[in-house]
């Protein structure tokens, strides 16, 4: 919550100098509270007053970044508890954990590099790699931070409460940037001086939620991620939830950054059911240990469903589609922009190995039949569209191909075009059996 125009204008100087572009200092709180204006226009705020004013206008959870190059990994920053109240902005980075003296070591971010999914068009893969100082000795695990970083360029968590190791590890890869895990009552003097000498986010660990706010507020670093210590599921989720609760309601500022869990079941299904809940509830990170796509696919499903605008339809390009080596006698089918209508439309049409062309129409990303009824997807949108689309050069035919939930606008497209229009199955797994039927 910002602050008031009238609190702003008590931390103000109120000497109405107008140097900041309006006339009276009032005029200027009534700006800054409005977003109209920056603190920075007034030259004499007080440092006093600028850290108040900041830290009254910074967002309830902080953005941090690490990683390096493309791969920057961007944490936190979130404004609201439920997705529905506004949108999640930073999906939840799924990093997978190698131990650094694993003889597999390379050959187990070659599979972490290989992970790759591909959904509604939207490609997933992991986001980095948690190298865990499991052998205790310094020199392994600088060697091992060096050759992951050598072997992927995703983003990396070093895990130690070493220092020692920490500061070798960390020196080694610096110019990678990557999250140093973790900061502890025992250590955390020692952990701050490395994470400012590399200039990395650090990991906070608590042994509870109180602990962990004692701690947070002893480091004075302001490039954290937080953890409560909980590894039981239940904990964890409690913890998790709180944490968010106290930042965004409270401001509770100790809370105000992003999270880390880490999955600690052995078997990979159950292991993923785990990380969904910390998905959910919520965390910024996720450590795992399962390296399978078959699992893995439906982590990637869940964050994409949770980390998507739901005031946003997911939309393709609208326009004309190949599928198969079209000629000028493949058939042409029409469907909305909307991702997953379109998607789904598409693996049916390309299941029917007849090379055809697939329109996405614009309906603003809306499905068929929302878009029907909303005017956008009828045949006084369609038909003059179609009349003066580039696919009456692509084919020598005019026929089209329409979902048979709207066979309504059959008559109205087939006026205004001059195609003529064959009427789909409603549902579009019936795809292969109409082209079957009806284009063989
Ligand atoms: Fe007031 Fe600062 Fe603006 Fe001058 S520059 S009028 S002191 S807000």
């Amino acid at each position: 919550m910002g602050l008031t125009g009238l609190a702003i204008f008590k931390l103000l100087p109120k000497t109405n100098c107008g140097e900041c572009g309006v006339p009276t200092c009032l005029a200027f709180a009534m700006a800054l509270a409005a977003g109209k204006a920056t603190l920075s226009q007034c030259p004499y705020v007080s440092d006093e007053a600028r850290e108040a004013l900041d830290s009254a206008t910074a967002p309830p959870i902080k953005l941090v970044k690490f990683g390096s190059g493309d791969k920057v990994l961007e944490i936190g920053d979130e404004q609201v508890i439920f997705r529905h109240d506004k949108t999640f902005y930073h999906p939840t980075g799924i990093f997978i954990e190698v131990a650094d003296n694993d003889a597999n070591l390379a050959a187990k971010v070659e599979e972490i590099n290989g992970i790759s999914v591909e959904r509604v068009g939207q490609k997933y893969e992991l986001d980095g790699v948690a190298v865990a100082n499991a052998s205790g000795s310094a020199d392994t695990f600088r060697a091992a931070a060096e050759a992951v970083a050598g072997k992927t360029d995703k983003a990396i968590i070093l895990i130690s409460e070493c220092p020692t190791c920490m500061e070798a590890a960390a020196s080694a890869i610096a110019a990678r940037k990557p999250l140093l895990y973790a900061a502890t009552a025992a250590n955390y003097e020692k952990m701050v001086e490395v994470a400012k000498k590399v200039a990395a986010p650090l990991a906070v660990k608590g042994e509870d939620l109180s602990s962990l706010a004692e701690l947070v507020a002893k480091v004075g670093y302001k490039e954290l991620v937080i953890d409560s210590g909980a590894r039981q599921i239940s904990q964890v989720i409690a913890d998790q939830t709180q944490i968010r609760n106290s930042s965004v309601k409270k401001r509770f500022r100790p809370f105000g950054y992003p999270t880390i869990a880490f999955t600690t079941e052995s078997d990979p299904a159950m292991e993923v059911l785990e990380a969904q809940a910390f998905i959910s509830k919520y965390a910024s990170i996720v450590v795992l240990k399962t390296v399978k796509t078959e699992y893995l696919t439906s982590l990637f499903s869940w964050r994409a469903n949770l980390y998507t605008d739901p005031q946003k339809p997911i939309a393709v390009q609208p326009g004309v589609y190949p599928y198969g080596a079209v000629n000028a006698d493949s058939p042409v089918y029409i469907t909305t922009n909307f991702s997953l209508t379109f998607y789904s439309v598409a693996g049916e049409v390309e299941g029917t190995r007849i090379p055809s062309y697939l329109i996405a129409f614009d309906t603003d990303g809306l499905s068929v039949m929302t878009a029907w009824a909303g005017g956008k997807f009828i045949g006084e949108a369609i038909g003059p569209w179609l009349k003066d689309s580039d696919i009456n050069q692509k084919v020598n035919h005019k026929k089209i191909i329409i979902p048979g939930g709207v066979a309504a606008i059959k008559g109205k497209i087939e006026e205004l075009s001059g195609w003529e229009v064959l009427v789909g199955p409603r549902d579009c797994t019936s795809i292969g059996s109409f082209a079957k039927l009806r284009l063989s």
